[in-house]
C-alpha cells in the first residue's frame, strides 16, 4: 500500500482542519471529521458550494 500521502488528509477535520486523533475521528463520505456536528457543517457548506457552482454554470 503506498496510501501514505493520502493518509495525510485524514490527519486533520474536513470541516474545521483541526488535528485528529485516531481514537476521536469520526468517518463519513470518505472524510473524516472531529465530530457529527462538523460532518452536518460540511455537508451544508458543500451544498452552498454545490449551489453556486450550478449558478455559475448556467450563467
Ligand atoms: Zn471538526
Amino acid at each position: 500500500m503506498s496510501k501514505k500521502d493520502e493518509n495525510e488528509a485524514f490527519k486533520n477535520c474536513a470541516a474545521c482542519k483541526k488535528a485528529l486523533l485516531m481514537q476521536r475521528r469520526y468517518y463519513r463520505n470518505n472524510a473524516y471529521y472531529c465530530n457529527n456536528n462538523c460532518f452536518q457543517n460540511k455537508q451544508k457548506a458543500d451544498a452552498e458550494k454545490a449551489e453556486a457552482d450550478a449558478a455559475g454554470a448556467a450563467v
